[in-house]
């Protein structure tokens, strides 16, 4: 099954289990607009690259559509729909007023020279310029682009425009327009969440476990979380590899290691680090533990490991890394999931606070970003968790519950078509 069959299976059964209009789960079945280009860019040693991208708007009911760009040398058509789609019904679970969009470049920007990244993406940005806008379609950071990518887009897009326009884009350095709490929205998002299920199933932090695959922006910072919390964090693990140990990590102090020597694995025998061991991806997922948090790429747990997942509860950092057949075990084994499109969904919501400060002239403080993200996400796990009451189902299908219920409503109100 492709990504987007496996966004459309989602969809499907949420649809049916609240049977939401037929006409309306139509037009949800596909992006509205589609656009992929083709970017030029010289490269240092003279010669010519042509890089393929892609900008997918899915919806845009609530309104403009919202979501980031990722920089993958696996990106492609049929996953930059996908995560469009799950945009849709993300900012429709925490209702803010934007829709769904991804936009995603076929490249690894870690082969990349400072100089090449920016001229790639002022490229990109040029050419999507005609499609985007601060009322129209505002991108963000995702998997490999940073605030620094942001202020390139927004600084091309300007030009196009001939306007400062700083709305256009979210997750810019906080100098060039950005929110203050924008940084740690997704892993802050995803602790209160977390809080709200702690509170639900009665986990206590001081006596529970947790292990993260994943240690970029989300990751690491949920990690530090976690730690604050009182949570002891068993593994963690970064692309290159992963690593375990009883007594728990520290995560500032691998953050450390892990920039000066490029991995989590690098603390490997490390005077303090005796008991580390390091381990497959493929063991990490399977270890002991009581929540695993999985704040890397897609397709994690899939039919061939779900039966081998020991943790009570799964919160989905990252977006779709548990597929269908995956989900359908870990339910059938009674492991609770925290599905994405709610878990991660504070980072769109601290971007539609930077949008709304961008576009009304105001500057937020710390304190006024993290009240309104804390009500927005405990509002929304309250929400899911009685829609996965009244319709008995997962906190998944909830989640898709929670958003159509909302399109529905846009729809039923009429003039989208
Ligand atoms: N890329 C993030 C996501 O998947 C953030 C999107 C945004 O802030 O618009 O939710």
């Amino acid at each position: 099954m492709s990504l987007y069959e496996n966004t459309l299976a989602q969809m499907k059964k949420a649809a049916d289990t609240m049977s939401l209009d037929p006409e309306l789960y139509a037009v949800l079945e596909e992006p509205m607009r589609i656009v992929e280009v083709h970017i030029p860019v010289r490269m240092d040693d003279g010669s010519l690259k042509v890089f393929t991208g892609y900008r997918s708007q899915h919806n845009n009911f609530a309104g403009p559509f919202k979501g980031g760009i990722r920089y993958h040398q696996q990106v492609d058509l049929g996953e930059v729909k996908a995560l469009s789609a799950w945009m849709t019904m993300k900012t429709g679970v925490v209702g803010i007023p934007m829709g769904g969009g991804k936009g995603g470049i076929i490249v690894n920007p870690k082969e990349l020279s400072e100089g090449e990244l920016e001229r790639l993406s002022r490229g990109y940005a040029r050419l999507i310029a005609p499609v985007i806008g601060d009322q129209v379609d505002v991108p963000a950071p995702d998997v490999n682009t940073t605030g620094q990518i942001m202020s390139w887009i927004k600084d091309e897009y300007s030009k196009f425009v001939g306007k400062e326009t700083p709305g256009v884009i979210t997750g810019k350095p906080l100098e060039d327009g950005g929110s203050l709490g924008r940084n740690t929205a997704t892993a802050q998002g995803g602790m209160y969440v977390l809080d709200k299920l702690a509170e639900e199933k009665g986990i206590d932090p001081a006596s529970a476990s947790v292990v993260i695959q994943g240690f970029g922006n989300a990751g690491h910072f949920m990690a530090k979380m976690l730690r604050e919390k009182g949570y002891a964090v068993k593994g963690l693990a970064d692309s290159r590899g992963c690593i375990v140990s009883d007594s728990g990590f520290e995560p500032d102090e691998v953050l450390e290691i892990k920039k000066a020597e490029g991995s989590v694995v690098n603390v490997e025998g490390k005077p303090g680090y005796e008991d580390v061991r390091t381990c497959s991806s493929g063991e990490f997922v399977e270890m002991e533990c009581d929540i695993l948090v999985l704040a890397a790429l897609e397709n994690q747990i899939t039919g061939e490991n779900a039966e081998n997942v020991k943790a009570k509860y799964i919160i989905e950092l990252a977006n779709g890394p548990i597929n269908p057949e995956g989900d359908a075990i870990l339910q059938e084994k009674g492991v609770l999931v925290v599905p994405d499109i709610l878990a991660n969904a504070g980072g769109v919501t601290v971007s539609y606070f930077e949008w709304h400060q961008n576009v009304n002239d105001e500057k937020w403080t710390a304190e006024e970003v993290d009240e309104k993200l804390t009500k927005i996400m405990y509002d929304s796990y309250v929400k899911v968790a009685e829609n996965r009451d009244k319709y008995s189902c997962t906190m998944r299908i909830a989640a898709f519950i929670t958003a159509m219920q909302r399109l529905d409503t846009l729809w039923k109100e009429g003039k989208k078509i």
